[in-house]
């Protein structure tokens, strides 16, 4: 049986064991951590073919700026002379254009519809309860400004096929009635979804584990052993790894594994916060996003979790309370009723988002090394492209025909 090793048990890595193991090979996944709070657990849950533009659009760079002397906004890039964020931000701009968001609508719907349909096959298997809910995303919205581009998006959304529609007030309190609303109306991304990703990690894990992958945890790869054009080993301290083939899916950490053998890869963590709330009554049902604020807030196990930000910066354990508190103020402007408390630091989650510039993922095989799939570069879109990239990285590995065509995808591009 032909082995393949899989670095990083994200979202990514396990959707790839998942459809790998289904093909019949002999899996181990490595992880630097215990796999219980990866960026992958902490997110806001929502199955998004509704985001088929990019963060690289015109008008970031200025919003950018202007976000950046606000200590409580919902994006913010540390000013720094490191040479990643510099080429990461130059490929950016480069990437900021109308042309661009054009070329990158196709490609990231057919990745996103294509990874729907997976979850919506998985949720019928057993065990596999994850809470998937398939009732939109309401895309509320206090200003004209906010509703003019709304609109636009969801004039675009319509001429690509996905199920969209522009609702006046009045007919969001009917959609979400046992709320106060305190909008001018919302788009309701009908082609959305969303579930509980804790339970979906977990059903995964223990499928894997069930099916004979091998799952090692708090094993983090500091070596990669190369000969010619192939990777020969993986390193976790003295302990050696061998496979026929290495699947690279370490999120935000991708740039610094593949620079062990030789590859690189433009890659910048975004990290976000999230918290949840207890909401016994259950009155929200469809999640929400806050259009000015950039905030989600999403219906998971009986609670609710609130999410938001955008952080550029190198990896850190540093939780920035003002921008927390953002999130927090941002919530009763639209939802007079849920007043979310500021939560105590223990309470807050965060994650990074493994941001490719242009703002479509890597998936492929890595021209240097032949034996090397890289998977990564999902943003903020990785939980719900996930599936749709497992399967694409075991068609790759196996070498058949992939259901998409990857060269929007290439790892070099
Ligand atoms: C606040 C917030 C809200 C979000 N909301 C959504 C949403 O609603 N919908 C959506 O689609 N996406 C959302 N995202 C984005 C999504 O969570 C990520 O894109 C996705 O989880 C990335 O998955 P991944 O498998 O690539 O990486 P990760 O989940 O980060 O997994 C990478 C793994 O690699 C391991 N690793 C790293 N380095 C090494 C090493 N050297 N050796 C071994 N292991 C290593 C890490 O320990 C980690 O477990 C959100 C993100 C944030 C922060």
């Amino acid at each position: 049986m032909s082995k393949v090793l899989i670095i990083g048990g994200g979202i990514v890595g396990l959707t790839s064991a998942y459809y790998l193991q289904k093909r019949g090979y002999e899996i181990t996944i490595l992880d630097k951590g215990d796999i219980t709070d990866n960026c992958s657990f902490g997110n806001a849950g929502m199955i998004v073919p509704s985001h088929f533009v990019p963060l690289a659009a015109p008008g970031m760079i200025k919003q950018g700026i202007r976000w950046m002397f606000d200590s409580k906004s919902p994006f913010y890039v540390r000013p720094s002379l490191n040479v990643n964020l510099i080429n990461w931000g130059l490929k950016f701009m480069t990437h900021a254009t109308a042309k661009h968001v054009s070329q990158s609508a196709v490609p990231l719907r057919d990745l996103s519809l294509l990874s729907k349909k997976l979850y919506e096959g998985l949720a019928k298997e057993p065990d596999f309860d994850f809470e998937l809910t398939n009732n939109g995303i309401l895309a509320f919205y206090k200003t004209e400004k906010a509703g003019e581009e709304e609109a636009h998006l969801a004039a675009k959304a319509v001429e690509l096929g996905l199920d969209m529609a522009v609702l006046s007030a009045d007919e969001c309190r009917a959609l979400q009635p046992d709320l106060k609303l305190d909008v001018l109306g919302a788009v309701h991304y009908r082609c959305d979804a969303h579930l509980y990703p804790t339970k979906l990690m977990d059903a995964l894990l223990k499928y894997l584990v069930n099916n004979g992958v091998k799952i090692e945890r708090g094993k983090e790869v500091d070596r990669i052993e190369t000969a010619g054009n192939r990777i020969t080993k993986v390193f976790t301290g003295n302990i050696a790894w061998e496979a026929d083939q290495y699947v690279l899916a370490t999120g935000s950490w991708s740039p610094a594994v593949a620079k062990m053998a030789g590859v690189k890869i433009s890659l910048m963590p975004g990290k976000g916060y999230s918290f949840m709330e207890p909401e016994p009554q259950q009155r929200l049902t469809i999640p929400a996003l806050l259009c000015e604020a950039r905030v989600a807030i999403t219906p998971m196990n009986g609670q609710i979790r609130y999410g938001g930000t955008m952080e550029l910066d190198k990896i850190n354990t540093r939780i920035n309370m003002e921008r927390v508190k953002g999130i927090v103020e941002s919530v009763p402007a639209y939802f007079p009723d849920l007043k979310p408390a500021v939560p105590s630091e223990k309470d807050i989650w965060y994650g990074f988002r493994p941001s490719s510039p242009d703002g479509l993922p890597y998936i492929g095989r890595s021209e240097k090394r032949e034996n090397l799939i890289i998977a990564t570069g999902h943003g903020m879109m990785g939980l719900s492209l996930g599936p749709a990239t497992g399967l694409l990285v075991s068609q790759i590995v196996s070498g058949i025909a992939t259901d998409l065509k990857m060269e929007p995808y290439a790892v070099m591009r």
